[in-house]
């Protein structure tokens, strides 16, 4: 369309498109044939608990190590895997994977990020809810990320995915919180047990009244709707006294854990005095 319209302007933009399209269509050629060379691994993250003092959970996160180019960030090849639509195959092989490397390992529950883009499968309530089924995890020890975006797109689908995973004992989360414009009313309004505070509203905590001011606010908002909190990126002692002060007991951020492998993960869950008494919690 842009072509037909003639314009200079209009031929370079649709230039320019034409080059992103190549990327994406190498980059998801590349993915696919990594998928089936082994190249995806999955990362966990913990989830500290300060108040029992042990891991309630790990995030999981996707890692690529393309050969021979060498490791890219999620944030980078993800947007492109949603662009062609790769993300429908690449998110269920990260359920796949966090739920066998977990499924042993009841004390801990699992959260997974989901792009706003696998929502547009119709099946995919269904799919994820039989991958539980057949392998035998719980749907109370899962957890699923979302962000904002997913609401705003299309909030009628939001909402008929959410209850259907409530229903099932799946917990809905809302990640990046802080970063967008949702009020904690309207996430509670929506079904969401969780949010998860952003990592940049955690950078300033310590030096800026502001932001202490305003995540305090968010926790007292949040306790008062029974909503429960993680704050992310907590890299500082001092970050995490002020969380605790502020009711916040999930903390999540290199000072606690960096994401690694799931046989590190469990060598440093199995460090933690006690963790294997607490259960989900
Ligand atoms: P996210 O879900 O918000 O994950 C948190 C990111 O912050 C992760 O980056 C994690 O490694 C990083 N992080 C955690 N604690 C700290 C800290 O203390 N300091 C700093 N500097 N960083 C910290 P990562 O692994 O690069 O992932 C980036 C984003 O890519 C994720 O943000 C998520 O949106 C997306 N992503 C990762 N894995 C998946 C996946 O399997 N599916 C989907 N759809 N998205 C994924
Ligand atoms: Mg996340
Ligand atoms: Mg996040
Ligand atoms: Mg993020």
């Amino acid at each position: 369309a842009a072509k037909s319209a003639g314009k200079g302007q209009m031929v370079t933009y649709s230039v320019e498109l034409d080059a992103e399209r190549q990327v994406v269509a190498t980059l998801t050629e590349e993915m696919r044939s990594g998928l089936i060379n082994d190249e995806f691994e999955v990362f966990y993250q913990g989830i500290f608990n300060s108040r029992t003092q042990t891991y309630s959970g790990v995030e999981a996160l996707l890692r690529w190590t393309r050969r021979p180019a060498g490791a890219l960030s999620p944030s980078v090849f993800i947007p492109v895997a949603e662009q062609s639509g790769l993300i429908h195959e690449l998110g269920l092989f990260v359920l796949r994977r966090a739920i066998s490397d977990w499924v042993d390992y009841p004390d801990v529950y699992v959260s997974v990020n989901i792009s706003p883009s696998q929502f547009s499968d119709f099946a995919f309530e269904t799919n994820v809810l039989s991958i539980l089924e057949q392998m035998d995890f719980p749907a109370e020890r899962l957890e699923l990320e979302v962000t904002e975006g997913y609401l705003i797109d299309r909030p009628e689908r939001a909402k008929a995915a959410i209850e259907t995973f409530q229903s099932a004992g799946v917990r809905m989360v809302l990640d990046d919180f802080g970063t967008g414009f949702t009020s904690i009313a309207y996430l509670q309004a929506y079904g969401f047990n969780k949010i998860k505070l952003d990592k940049s509203l955690i950078d300033d905590l310590v030096t800026s009244k502001k932001s202490a001011v305003l995540v305090q606010g968010v926790m007292f908002l949040a306790n008062g709707l029974a909503m429960e909190i993680t704050a992310e990126g907590v890299e500082t002692e001092g970050q995490a006294k002020l969380l605790e002060l502020a009711g916040c007991r999930l903390m999540q951020g290199y000072l606690y854990s960096k994401p690694a492998p799931a046989a590190e993960m469990k060598a440093q869950l199995s460090q933690t005095p006690s963790a294997a008494k607490t259960g989900t919690g």
